[in-house]
C-alpha cells in the first residue's frame, strides 16, 4: 500500500522565488485600459499617466508631493542632490542593505559613512549613528527593510542633535507606516522603488521621491528631466528655459504607471496577503532546529504598521540548505551576501571586517524565502516541510 501511495504522489510543484502571474490577472482589465489610453495619447514617458499615478499614489499615501522617476536607485541619487549634498559631505548609513543604498551617495557627489545595525531590526542602530558623525556629516539615511521600519523616532532625535538631514531609504517599505505617517515622510523626504519583485511592482523598472518639502520635490522633479523646471517655478524666480541644474534623464515610463495605477487598487490587499503568509511561516518555523530566528515586530513608543516585503529567516547552514531548496524546486534569495563596508568598490573608504559585527553576522545567516500574493497556502507547508526534512537529515522532505 505504501508503495502505491508514493507512486500515486502528484509531482512537487515548483515553488519560485517570485511570481506575479495571477496578481495581474486579477488587475490586467484596467492596466490594458490604462495602457491603451497611453498608446491613444502618445506620450510614453513623463506623461498624462505618470501625472495620475503621482497624484493617486500620493493621496494614497498621504504625502504631499510624488516624484516618478525610473528607479529606486535613481530616487536615492535625485533625493540626496536634491537637499543640496555637496562634494564631500558625508552620509551615514546602515553596513547592511542593498548595494544602492550607499553607493546612491557616491553618485550624488558624497561618501557614505557606515554605522552597525541594531540586534533586532536589520536597521541602523541610533546610537552607532550618532557615534559616526563627523564635522562632515551632512545628512542620515536609514534603511527600512524586509517587513518593518527602523526606529525612527531614535533616529530622528540623533538628525536634531546634530542638525543632519534625515532621508529614508524607504525603497521597501511602501504602505509602512510610523504613527499614521508613511515611510519617507518623516524627514527631508524619502524613496520608493516599484521594481517588480516589490511590493507595490512594475513590470521594469520605475521608482520615485516621496516628501512634503515643495523645495525638496521641485528640485528632484527637475534633476529627474535634465535640470530643468517643468512644474511650479516657485522656488527657482525668473527662470524659464535655463537649465539651472545639471539633471539626468531620469522621466518615469508611461507605461509601467498605467501598470501601477492598476496594481495600486489591490495594494492594501495585497498586503494582508503577504502578512497571512508571514504568519504561517512563523508559525511553521518558529524555534525548529536550525532556524535561529525568524522575524519579529519591534515594538516603538509609536504605533507602526509593518508589510511583509520580505520574509527573511537566520538559519545554520544557510548556502547548504539553499542549494537544497533549490534542489527541490525552490527559490530563495540571499539578503544580503555581502556587508557594504567590505564591498570592493568601498574598499578605499577604509573599512575592516569585524567593524560591524551585527551586520556581518546578518550577512552570514539571513535567508529570504517566497513571500507574493501569488504564493498558495500549500507552498508554505512544502518550503517549511523541506526545511525541516533538511535539519532533521532527511534529503526526501
Ligand atoms: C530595491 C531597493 C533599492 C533600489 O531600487 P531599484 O528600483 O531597484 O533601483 C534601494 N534600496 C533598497 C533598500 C532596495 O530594496
Amino acid at each position: 500500500m505504501e508503495h502505491a501511495a508514493a507512486l500515486t504522489r502528484a509531482p512537487a510543484v515548483p515553488v519560485p522565488f517570485f511570481t506575479q502571474a495571477a496578481t495581474l490577472d486579477a488587475v490586467w482589465p484596467l492596466a490594458e485600459a490604462n495602457l491603451a489610453e497611453v498608446v491613444a495619447r502618445g506620450k510614453y514617458s513623463h506623461g498624462h499617466m505618470v501625472e495620475r499615478f503621482e497624484r493617486v499614489l500620493a493621496e494614497h499615501i498621504g504625502a504631499a508631493h510624488v516624484v516618478g522617476v525610473n528607479s529606486g536607485t535613481d530616487a536615492l541619487v535625485l533625493l540626496l542632490r536634491a537637499i543640496g549634498l555637496e562634494p564631500g559631505d558625508e552620509v551615514i548609513v546602515p553596513a547592511f542593505s542593498f548595494i544602492a543604498t550607499a553607493s546612491s551617495v557616491v553618485l550624488a557627489g558624497g561618501r557614505p559613512a557606515f554605522a552597525d545595525i541594531g540586534p533586532d531590526d536589520y536597521a541602523i542602530d541610533p546610537a552607532a549613528a550618532a557615534d559616526a558623525v563627523t564635522d562632515h556629516t551632512r545628512a542620515l539615511m536609514p534603511v527600512h527593510l524586509f517587513h518593518q521600519l527602523a526606529d525612527l523616532g531614535a533616529l530622528s532625535a540623533v538628525a536634531d542633535r546634530f542638525a543632519l538631514s534625515l532621508v529614508e531609504d524607504s525603497a521597501e517599505a511602501v504602505g509602512m507606516r510610523w504613527d499614521g505617517r508613511h515611510a519617507g515622510l518623516l524627514g527631508s523626504g524619502g524613496v520608493l522603488s516599484f521594481f517588480p519583485t516589490k511590493t507595490l511592482g512594475a513590470l521594469g523598472d520605475a521608482g520615485a521621491v516621496v516628501t512634503d518639502d515643495d523645495r525638496v520635490a521641485d528640485a528632484a522633479a527637475a534633476l529627474r528631466h535634465h535640470g530643468r523646471f517643468g512644474r511650479t517655478l516657485a522656488h527657482f524666480p525668473g527662470i524659464a528655459n535655463e537649465t539651472v541644474l545639471p539633471g539626468i534623464n531620469s522621466k518615469m515610463d508611461d507605461f509601467q504607471a498605467a501598470i501601477l495605477l492598476a496594481k495600486l487598487t489591490r495594494l492594501d490587499a495585497d498586503i494582508a496577503r503577504r502578512a497571512e503568509l508571514a504568519r504561517a511561516y512563523t508559525e511553521r518555523l518558529a524555534d525548529r532546529p536550525g532556524v535561529l530566528r525568524t522575524p519579529t515586530v519591534v515594538a516603538r513608543d509609536v504605533p507602526t504598521d509593518p508589510v511583509f516585503y520580505v520574509y527573511l529567516v537566520e538559519v545554520e547552514r544557510r548556502d547548504e540548505l539553499a542549494a537544497h531548496l533549490a534542489a527541490h524546486g525552490v527559490g530563495t534569495e540571499t539578503y544580503y551576501p555581502v556587508p557594504l563596508h567590505l564591498q570592493p568598490c568601498f574598499a578605499e573608504l577604509g573599512y575592516r571586517p569585524g567593524q560591524f559585527p551585527v551586520a556581518e553576522a546578518a550577512c552570514a545567516h539571513t535567508l529570504a524565502l517566497p513571500l507574493y500574493p501569488d504564493l498558495p497556502d500549500t507552498a508554505v507547508d512544502r518550503v517549511c516541510d523541506l526545511i525541516g526534512g533538511f535539519y532533521a537529515g532527511r534529503a526526501d522532505l
